[in-house]
């Protein structure tokens, strides 16, 4: 059975209170100031009440880009301007990350690829995992570079729009699903001309599409000459290869990749198909980074934070 976790018991905590005065005041409202009866008041405030709390749930959900309810709530709770962790996405300290408790949903991902060890990684407001704070560190280095930059950025995360719009970055965002970003395209046949962007940046995107390597070439033909593709994806450590069964089923990739979507796992050799893509590429160096933004590897044991930053020969 799924463990109950704080957050859980956060939202149910709020809603009920919402529920109980909700319920209590229109309650309070159609009997004492109205003298309606009883059984009517009562009925309508229940009914009342559940609307509000459906309300609420909606808004807190759909009315911001990613912006969930649990990370609302905990945010708040763990918000510590002396805490020991930092979140350069957000620009905001915590007592601690929290555990978004992966290994605990067997439906969409492998328990055993998401050890425990692993999982006081996540920014409890933007939901930031490790690589977007590097790749935050990394994007305060190169500020005057990205402000003087055409961006497009594949797939966005709250975390890193977050940091974009705090620095007063234009970027362009696209997705072939998500409805918020500005442009859909397809990383696989992108309806842009060619060399017309300077950096793209596409985190976690390459292990969901069918064709990756028409990916990278799409992502070399639109990025011009000197221009830069920061890019992550997951890497298995151990695998000097990349690993992928086209055929294999939803819950086979559960099996084989840790994760229902996710069509691939990448290798060691990953550096190398980067530069036959035609990219001179480099790691970004997490070496001198601060430790209070806990670059650490997880949530699964493929997050790896190997956030290669490729120049496009
Ligand atoms: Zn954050």
């Amino acid at each position: 059975m799924r463990k109950l976790d704080k957050n859980a018991v956060f939202n149910i905590a709020i809603k009920s209170i919402l529920f109980i005065t909700a319920s209590a005041g229109c309650f309070c409202l159609l009997k004492l100031l109205l003298g309606i009866p009883v059984i009517i008041s009562a009925v309508i405030s229940v009914i009342f009440a559940l609307l509000l709390v459906l309300l609420f749930s909606f808004l807190l959900r759909y009315t911001s880009f990613y912006f969930g309810y649990y990370s609302f709530v905990s945010a708040f709770l763990h918000k510590d301007r002396y805490g020991n962790v930092f979140c350069p996405c957000c620009n905001k300290y915590f007592s601690h990350f929290h555990d978004e408790q992966y290994y605990s949903d067997d439906k969409h991902f492998n328990p055993s690829m998401f050890r425990k060890s692993r999982q006081d990684v996540i920014c409890d407001f933007c939901r930031s995992a490790p690589r977007h704070r590097i790749i935050a560190e990394w994007a305060e280095q190169n500020i005057e570079i990205l402000k003087r930059s055409r961006i497009l950025y594949f797939a966005p995360e709250l975390s890193m729009m977050l940091w974009f719009r705090r620095h007063n970055i234009n970027v362009k965002t696209a997705d072939l699903f998500d409805r918020r970003a500005e442009l859909k395209l397809d990383l696989t046949a992108l309806d842009i001309p060619d060399s017309s962007v300077d950096i793209v940046f596409c985190n976690h995107v390459l292990e969901h599409v069918t064709d990756y390597l028409k990916a990278l070439s799409e992502l070399h033909r639109v990025i011009r000459k000197d221009g830069m593709l920061v890019i992550s994806f997951p890497i298995d450590s151990g695998s000097d290869h990349i690993r992928q069964e086209p055929t294999a089923s939803a819950e086979e990739r559960i099996r084989l990749y840790g994760q229902y979507d996710h069509l691939r796992i990448f290798g060691k050799d990953s550096r190398d198909m980067l530069e036959n893509a035609g990219f001179e590429v480099s790691t970004i160096d997490i070496g001198n980074m601060p430790e209070n933004i806990v670059p650490e590897e997880g949530p699964s044991d493929f997050d790896s934070n190997m956030v290669f930053v490729c120049v496009r020969k």
